[in-house]
């Protein structure tokens, strides 16, 4: 569906996107993963035709993005990062004036205007001032004006900055139903974020791909240390006796004596949680001692995106990434 070939960007000496490729199936909800400065808008504004290449091909649906725009320009609706809201006009004469930009013209334009106006649920702020709107509402108001003309392809670039954790809900769930009628790529800096919504992650980070997996593959592949708390009736000295038998483990903490029982925390940098588990039981029942308590401790997207990304300084300052977990958590306790 979409072919993105060597792409780089660079704005005088400096390289904001580095030799990008990959490739969008359609029908799919891929989330654009990475922090501050990543590069992700220059890569969606390139993906869209709003923004020139140094070097390095866009293709949909097999036509070349520049040479051949008039055949790609209806595939692509965007949200880009600072959507043009006209603040004096309502949204309805907004989305009338994208319409017909977009080249639709009276039913046609009718029905779509009354489809996405559905499908974003504005109709009741539909006849409203855009500048009385709440920033949640605006941003439907800007998802709608990327539906019109029904593009396969539905681009959003952080569609959830600067909502509050109600509105941020709305939208992901929007985003989720958009899924299941069209191919839809949104950034994000926010894991959980990604992690809800999208079937694929690409992670960039200083205009780089350093991974493009399902979020459940991407936790088991790059898993680099899993956890087991293991709680048993060994004592301390039997229980050192049978982990140092056991291949795979890294290292072990003993964490406490509980009422007759060992709390011991097991790491490894091998396999998946659930083989470290068996080996555990089988060793330690091979001692005819008990596990009373076993939970693996998997490694969240969180972990993996710091270890991807943290040879390369993230680019977030300290108060961004504050905020930026202050609503995540925020998000999560919802
Ligand atoms: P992201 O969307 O992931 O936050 P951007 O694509 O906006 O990242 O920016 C990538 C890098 O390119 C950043 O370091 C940014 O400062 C730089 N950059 C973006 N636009 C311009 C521009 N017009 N001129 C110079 N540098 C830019
Ligand atoms: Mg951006």
């Amino acid at each position: 569906m979409i072919t993105v070939t060597n792409l780089t960007k660079c704005y005088g000496d400096f390289t904001a996107v580095d030799d990008l490729s990959f490739e969008i199936q359609e029908g799919r909800v891929y989330g654009f993963l990475g922090p501050n400065g990543a590069g992700k808008s220059t890569t969606m504004n390139i993906m869209t035709g709003c923004l020139s290449t140094t070097a390095g091909q866009v293709k949909i649906d097999g036509y070349d993005i520049f040479e051949e725009a008039d055949q790609t320009k209806n595939l692509i609706g965007y949200l880009p990062e600072f959507p043009p809201l006209y603040m004096n006009e309502t949204p309805l004469e907004y989305l009338k004036f994208v319409g017909a930009a977009k080249e639709l013209k009276n039913k046609e334009l009718e029905d779509q205007l009354q489809e996405v106006v559905s499908r974003t649920k504005i109709g009741d702020v539909k006849n409203k001032l855009i500048s009385k709107l709440s920033k949640g509402y605006r941003q439907r108001v800007g998802i709608a004006q990327a539906l019109l003309g029904n593009p396969k392809v539905i681009i959003l670039d952080e569609p959830t900055v600067g909502l509050d954790p109600i509105q941020i809900i709305e939208i992901r769930d929007l985003i989720k139903q958009l899924g299941q009628t069209h191919t839809v790529i949104f950034s994000s800096h926010i894991l959980s974020e990604v992690q809800a919504i999208c079937e694929k992650v690409l992670i960039i980070a200083k205009g780089r791909l350093v991974a493009f997996d399902e979020p459940e593959r991407l936790k088991k592949l790059l898993l680099t240390s899993n956890s087991v708390s293991v709680v048993t009736e060994a004592s301390s000295a039997e229980a050192e006796e049978v982990l140092k038998g056991i291949e795979g483990i890294d290292s072990w903490e003993i964490q406490g004596a509980e009422e007759e029982a060992l709390r011991i925390l097991v790491k490894s940098s091998h396999g998946i949680p659930t083989d470290i588990c068996r080996k555990l039981f089988f060793a330690f029942s091979g001692r005819e001692k008990a596990i009373l308590e076993m939970t693996t401790q998997k490694a969240s997207l969180e972990d993996i995106f710091i270890e991807l990304t943290e040879e390369e300084p993230a680019a977030m300052n300290e108060d961004e990434r504050e905020s930026a977990q202050k609503r995540e958590s925020e998000v999560d306790n919802l």
